[in-house]
């Protein structure tokens, strides 16, 4: 068995290397523009967050920077022309820093670090030209090379917004400035955006991959192998959640237990057991999307799940559906004669309790009540005055 797995994995990395070499170079383009397009689509969240982080940062940088050139260009003459434009800037990075907060989660995230960048390299285009016509610039360089090495954002997008400034910086200024410094204005631009953007290009695909690997990471250790769906310690975890705030919506809690599987998996194996398991695992996980319903692989061939804002009817319609996709696998299974493997259904009462331990025990109860009545059914616990469990149908 082991090297059965070991022969699969190597066999499937062999093919994987001969794919890569005998790709050509467009399509090796395309293959790693596609790679970047999903890392960055996984990682939304992450990146929306390393955005956010930084342009705070750099905000605040920006703004103690401006003071601090403010205080020079007080103090020293030869720096006095810049005090306006040092003043405007610190302005403007001040309400930036204002507006931020309060749209932060409106706009794209890279937007605040492409406006806040814009800003000051609209000033410095101003102070180039205007204020120091006779000295290379060097502030804009910095603020252009810093634009591709700190966004996190779509490459295509940060690399044109980054050549845009750099045009723009080129067309604007250099009418105005010392016709022996154009040379190597015009050098030290393009250097310095070429390496920038190259390097930018690097780091980014590493921080998205490091992204990447957090996020694998994460969802090996909640979600199940076989059936992609949430594990028991996630349902543990979403269960503490529950109970520590008041439900706003009324809450079921549904348990499923595949039935006479124990003679399935005598009778067709193990391999074809996880299979089947699988099989009601997508099921369940497509129930997940469509409905109210966070459902869980609460251990070996049994399924929790957490139903938000149903009536116990609603909830019995929704259920007996699945039972009845499960049974329309028509996966057979011998140990019930001529029959299908099927699934048992017990639903806890519906309420608006956060006394989520006493709902499972009660969703387990009526799941025994729905095995001992001949399987393949679905029932809802009920009290009578006498406190047993009635069958909803
Ligand atoms: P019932 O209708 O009363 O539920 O009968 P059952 O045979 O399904 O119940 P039981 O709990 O005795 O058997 C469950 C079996 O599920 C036992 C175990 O071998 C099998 N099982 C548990 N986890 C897995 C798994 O991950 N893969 C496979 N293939 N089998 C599993
Ligand atoms: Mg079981
Ligand atoms: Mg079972």
């Amino acid at each position: 068995m082991a090297n059965e797995l070991f022969w699969f994995k190597s066999f499937r990395f062999e093919l994987e290397c001969e794919s890569v070499d005998n790709m050509n170079m467009l399509n090796r383009f395309i293959a790693y523009h596609k790679d970047m397009a999903s890392l960055i689509r996984n990682n939304q969240d992450e990146i929306d967050e390393s955005n956010q982080k930084l342009t705070f940062v750099m905000l605040t940088m920006g703004c103690i920077c401006y003071l601090f050139f403010i205080g020079v260009s007080l103090l020293l003459q030869h720096y006095r022309p810049l005090l306006v434009p040092y003043v405007m800037e610190l302005t403007i990075l001040c309400f930036l820093s204002f507006l931020f907060p309060a749209i932060v989660n409106q706009v794209p995230s890279a937007f605040f670090i492409y406006i806040g960048y814009g800003t000051l390299i609209g000033f410095s285009i101003y102070t180039s030209a205007f204020v120091t016509p006779n000295y290379t610039s060097v502030v804009i360089l910095l603020f252009l090379s810093q634009i591709p090495i700190i966004t996190l954002d779509k490459s295509w997008r940060i690399n044109l917004i980054v050549i845009l400034y750099s045009v723009i910086y080129m067309v604007v200024v250099i009418p105005y400035k010392d016709p022996r410094l154009i040379s190597d204005e015009i050098f030290n631009c393009l250097l310095t955006v070429s390496i920038a953007l190259v390097l930018g290009e690097f780091l980014r695909r590493a921080r998205l991959e490091n992204f990447e690997l957090k996020r694998q990471a994460l969802l090996r250790e909640k979600t199940d192998f076989i059936t992609g769906l949430f594990n028991r310690s996630s349902l543990y975890d979403y269960l503490m959640e529950l109970q520590q705030t008041t439900p706003e919506e009324a809450l079921g809690i549904v348990m499923m237990d595949i039935d006479y599987f124990k003679k399935y998996n005598d009778t067709y194996g193990h391999q074809a057991g996880d299979v089947c398991i699988k099989k009601v695992g997508e099921i369940l996980l497509h129930y997940s999307q469509r409905v109210h319903i966070q459902f869980f692989r609460y251990g070996g061939e049994e399924f929790v799940g957490i139903a938000k804002g149903y009536s116990s009817e609603e909830l019995f319609q929704i259920c007996d559906k699945i039972r009845n996709e499960v049974y329309q696998l028509r996966i057979p299974n011998h140990a019930m004669e001529g029959s299908f493997v099927s699934i048992s259904i017990g639903i806890s009462p519906v309420c608006q309790s956060a006394d989520v331990a006493d709902l499972l025990h009660k969703a387990d109860e009526t799941l025994y009540a729905a095995k001992a009545s001949g399987r393949n059914r679905v029932m809802v616990y009920r009290e009578d005055l006498n406190r047993r469990i009635l069958l909803s149908k």
